[in-house]
């Protein structure tokens, strides 16, 4: 934290150095603490070994010096034998320090081994039926998925559709398991319990790899590639990723051409500032070459986790204008918070603590009265509460706030 880049600021605006550095020196006393008792362990064991290496060469020496004396051994013969000692007790030196490497080595050889015996176990349980290559229905079915980590569950009994072709938005407050849901739908996790199927075929039965080539997925921390511009875009469908063309044309629907045609070598500018010649983006900036990547891979369903928390509104409202447009032919799974932006969805899912609390449009949510339309409420009275405050006339009432 206190040498890395993306820490930095913070650390310096929380003036945070003083206090981590305190805190990393007392973790390093009692990690230094534990070392030195092992150490001191190592040195009583190496001074043993050493004194009765000593002990063993000193009497084999004096019995050749004895034996030379008495002249039972010519001096030649003696030169030899104290040669060969000397040998001997640098080889059993060696010898005993290879042995202390290999017993702590061995410490981690029954961890290696473990993990190399997981290998044949996943591979047995890996599906390998060839997953389907589109569909007309997917269909979550009492779906639950609780965390290797244990804890409550995290989704439990969620049922819903998506349709081909349609554009379906998840809502709900942080922690409602939209997230998690999403990444079932992707074919990221297994459920633990129900399942997902496309046009009845369970995908928790189909070769995972095979079924995210089906899948476009961009989450809200999406990765930034430490690669060309070109890259960071054709990595959304590597077997593509030399269509220069098809990458422009990705980049320009997500609203990234622009940008990325001015960086100094254009498309073959390295992204993020570790390298030399690299060059830095703007969070927004980032966002959207996530969202080209995602435009770029050829899947007829594609998930959306917060496509826009980092745009600009007019951005914002650029895409969501389009994204029927952009996304013809395919299904789209949309997360988001902000309600200008899933209204126009074809079916609106409401998550509560992991479960699905109301299904419907924006219309029929609203005339039910619930948590949509309290959360929605609430939305739509802090922007126009802010209207007369901010730019007036300018102002798109639901959703054109900034957040990043
Ligand atoms: P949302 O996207 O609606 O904010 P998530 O799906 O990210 O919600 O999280 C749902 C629940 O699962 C939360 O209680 C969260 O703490 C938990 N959770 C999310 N990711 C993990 C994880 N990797 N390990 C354990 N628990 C997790």
């Amino acid at each position: 934290m206190l040498s890395g880049r993306d820490e930095a600021k913070e650390v310096r605006a929380f003036g945070l150095a003083g206090y981590l550095r305190d805190r990393y020196d007392r973790l390093y006393e009692e990690r230094i603490r534990e070392l030195r008792q092992v150490a001191r362990r190592h040195l009583a064991f190496s001074l043993v070994a050493t004194l009765g290496i000593a002990v063993v060469l000193l009497v084999t020496l004096l019995l050749v010096a004895w034996l030379t004396l008495r002249d039972e051994v010519t001096l030649s013969q003696a030169g030899i034998a104290v040669a060969g000692v000397a040998i001997v007790g640098a080889r059993l030196t060696q010898a005993g320090y290879s042995a202390g490497a290999l017993t702590e080595a061995g410490l981690y050889m029954d961890d290696y081994n473990a993990f190399l015996d997981l290998l044949p176990k996943v591979a047995a349980k890996r599906p390998t039926a060839p997953a389907p290559r589109g569909f007309e229905r997917i269909a979550v079915e009492g779906v639950s998925f609780t965390y290797p980590s244990g804890g409550e569950p995290a989704l439990r009994d969620v049922h819903l559709e998506i349709h081909r072709g349609e554009v379906v938005a998840l809502v709900g407050e942080n922690g409602s398991g939209k997230t998690t849901l999403a990444k079932l739908l992707a074919g990221l996790y297994t459920p633990s319990g129900g399942r997902i199927s496309w046009d009845g075929v369970d995908i928790s039965t189909v070769d995972p790899d095979d079924l995210r080539r089906s899948v476009a997925v961009i989450f809200q921390d999406f990765i930034r590639y430490h690669l060309p511009a070109r890259d960071n875009v054709g990595l959304g469908r590597p077997d593509a990723a030399e269509d220069l063309e098809a990458i422009r044309r990705a980049a320009d629907h997500a609203g990234a051409d622009r940008f990325l045609s001015g960086l100094p070598s254009g498309y073959e500018t390295v992204l993020g500032p570790q390298f030399i010649g690299g060059t830095d983006l703007s969070v927004g900036q980032w966002q959207r070459v996530a969202l080209a990547r995602a435009l770029f891979r050829d899947a007829p369903f594609v998930v959306l986790d917060e496509p826009t928390a980092a745009l600009d509104p007019r951005a914002e409202h650029d895409l969501f204008d389009r994204i029927r447009t952009l996304l013809a032919d395919r299904t789209v799974l949309l997360i988001s918070h902000r309600f200008s932006s899933v209204r126009s969805a074809d079916r609106i899912y409401v998550m509560a603590e992991g479960q699905i609390a109301e299904a419907g449009t924006h219309e029929e949510l609203m005339a039910d009265r619930g948590i949509y339309t309290e959360l929605f409420t609430l939305q739509a009275a802090a922007y126009l509460g802010n209207v007369g405050r901010d730019r007036p006339g300018s102002a798109e009432p639901f959703g054109s706030a900034r957040s990043t």
